[in-house]
């Protein structure tokens, strides 16, 4: 048996979803006449209480977009050490924006109001001006955390104090909301725009939705994805998976995040696991007391694909192709293994 636990990005579309996508009504999105793309631009937007969206190819493509949009150059965005627009955006925020990144370390990825009042340059001249504070929820570097509502909502407060814009990298917001129980709407109403992955637990091939709060940039966005490469033509094919997994693929969440737990049991039980981080949703790290590069080699052996993050930490995550006898199936592999 193979069990891969590497990322929520393996998903592959299911038959069901595929069938959405074959029959979907297509057109040239580039001119705006793709009614597949336009009505989930619409719903996601919606959903979220925002007034617009943009179909992106990428999550990575959404963020450099945000991060255009809400910046000029030498601005500064407030972000944690962990979050994906510094690690895994191949420098995007300087090559894309000539914004520089305040990086705030934490021990889970999740920023408090404090930490951005903390991280805010004075208005001097040796400083970039703060503009831009990007929140990760869930934060997948930090271990899959999500932020409260309470937390952020005085977050919220901050940023309407000091004028600065808030995007949320919400490439797994729905784990976010699932784990929280707050809405899309209250996320929505804290915010002025999100990236929504429609390829990790939600289960498409492709795409990401970037919503925003204020119309009016929409124009702007769209022009910016356009230069980025971006605009795609009979996308509606793709936009009607994301449609599908709306629909289907959210209240599932949860089983992800039990498994996940699961996993985290089995390994806190094994004479290899040296620290193991609290599993919240679908994502679970760990240290191992030997080198985590022999660790891995070993489960691989057995068919046990998992991801290090870092030197250190072992990652496994949770999605719709993981079902439980990959749970029991790695419960009976690592019991067996040798140190
Ligand atoms: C996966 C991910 C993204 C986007 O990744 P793409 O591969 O570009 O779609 C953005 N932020 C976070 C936190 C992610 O995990």
């Amino acid at each position: 048996m193979i069990a891969d636990f590497r990322s929520d990005t393996l998903t592959i579309p299911t038959r069901e979803m595929l069938n959405s996508m074959m029959a979907a009504r297509v057109g040239d999105d580039v001119w705006e006449e793709d009614p597949t793309v336009i009505e989930l631009e619409k719903k996601m937007a919606a959903m979220f209480g925002m007034e617009a969206g943009l179909f992106c190819p990428s999550g990575t493509m959404a963020n450099q977009i945000a991060i255009r949009i809400h910046t000029r150059q030498q601005d500064e965005v407030i972000c944690d050490y962990f979050s994906h627009i510094n690690h895994y955006e191949a420098g995007g925020p300087a090559s894309n924006s000539q914004v520089s990144l305040k990086l705030v370390k934490t021990e889970k990825g999740i920023l408090s109001a404090n930490d951005i009042v903390k991280a805010i340059n004075p208005v001097d001249v040796h400083f970039p001006r703060s503009r831009l504070v990007v929140l990760e929820n869930t934060c997948n570097k930090g271990g899959g955390y999500s932020y409260s509502l309470d937390g952020l909502r005085k977050i919220r407060e901050i940023s309407i104090q000091k004028d600065l814009t808030i995007h949320i990298d919400g490439a797994r917001i729905f784990n976010a909301t699932t784990l929280q129980g707050y809405s899309p709407l209250e996320i929505g109403g804290i915010c002025d725009s999100i990236s929504i992955c429609l390829s990790k637990g939600l289960g498409c091939p492709v795409g990401t939705v970037l919503v925003f709060k204020d119309k009016e940039q929409l124009f702007l966005a769209k022009r910016v994805r356009k230069a980025f490469g971006g605009g795609m033509r009979q996308a509606g094919y793709l936009a009607a998976a994301g449609l599908f997994a709306l629909e289907n693929n959210i209240a599932r969440l949860e089983k992800d995040h039990r498994r996940a737990k699961q996993i985290g049991e089995i390994i806190s039980g094994q004479g290899f696991c040296e620290e193991l981080k609290e599993v919240e949703t679908n994502i679970v790290l760990f240290k191992s007391d030997i080198s985590s590069s022999e660790l891995i080699q070993k489960l691989k052996d057995k068919g046990i694909l998992v991801a290090g993050m870092g030197d250190e930490w072992i990652r496994f995550v949770t999605y719709l192709g993981i079902e439980d006898d990959h749970i029991q199936y790695f419960s009976e592999v690592a019991s067996k293994i040798q140190n």
